[in-house]
């Protein structure tokens, strides 16, 4: 056991200790913390944006050792409680729309009863495209908080600006940089690793 759990662990031991519901979003809990061999969080504080990307770091981390792109989102209510979590999963779930963000989405509502999250912060450690934009307007979310950018396909900063659309009717608040580094290098890792055929690579 380390002295002090590592921001991942900690993320996923906040998680453990917010929800019974250890297998929401398909985020395998237990296999992270175990990997860092971190057993307990000692210190009680006030969560910020940091301990929660910390914990979507450890949903993008999951979902790379199962071969998708490694994407976490995390789903927070306006309280601070993690509400959902949830890691890619297009290619398990042969689903092009299983992205991070609109599985948080669509666990967090079940949870919630409700097709619309006032008030939640959606915590994702990559920019959103077109669609996951699309889908954080439709839920109402309050907030968005990003890790790096994804030049291609990042539809908030990237390749377009669509939160800031001012035709429409309800505006994320967002913010970017959180964990980007962490972000950005588990991305490049992972895209090295199936270059040199460590991972395999999808069909089509
Ligand atoms: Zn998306």
């Amino acid at each position: 056991m380390l002295e002090k759990p590592c921001d991942a662990c900690r993320g996923v031991f906040l998680w453990l200790k917010s929800s019974d519901d250890v297998a929401l979003g398909g985020f395998k809990l237990a296999t992270s913390c175990r990997l860092q061999g971190c057993a307990e969080i000692t210190e009680d504080k006030t969560l910020d944006d940091r301990d929660y990307m910390a914990l979507a770091l450890a949903a993008a981390t999951s979902a790379g050792a199962e071969g998708e792109v490694p994407v976490g989102a995390v789903l927070v209510a306006e309280s601070g409680e993690v509400v959902a979590v949830a890691g890619n999963a297009q290619m398990s779930s042969c689903d092009p729309t299983a992205h991070a963000e609109v599985l948080a989405l669509r666990a967090a509502g079940q949870k919630l009863s409700n097709y619309r999250l006032p008030g939640c912060t959606l915590y994702v450690t990559l920019e959103p495209c077109t669609m996951c934009c699309g889908a954080l307007i439709h839920a109402r979310v309050k907030r968005l908080v990003f890790a790096a950018r994804e030049p291609k396909a990042g539809a908030v900063v990237s390749t377009s600006s669509t939160l800031s659309n001012a035709a429409l009717n309800h505006h994320v608040e967002w913010s970017e940089g959180v964990a980007a580094e962490a972000s950005a290098s588990l991305l490049r890792q992972f895209f090295s690793d199936r270059r040199s055929g460590r991972i395999s690579k999808p069909v089509g």
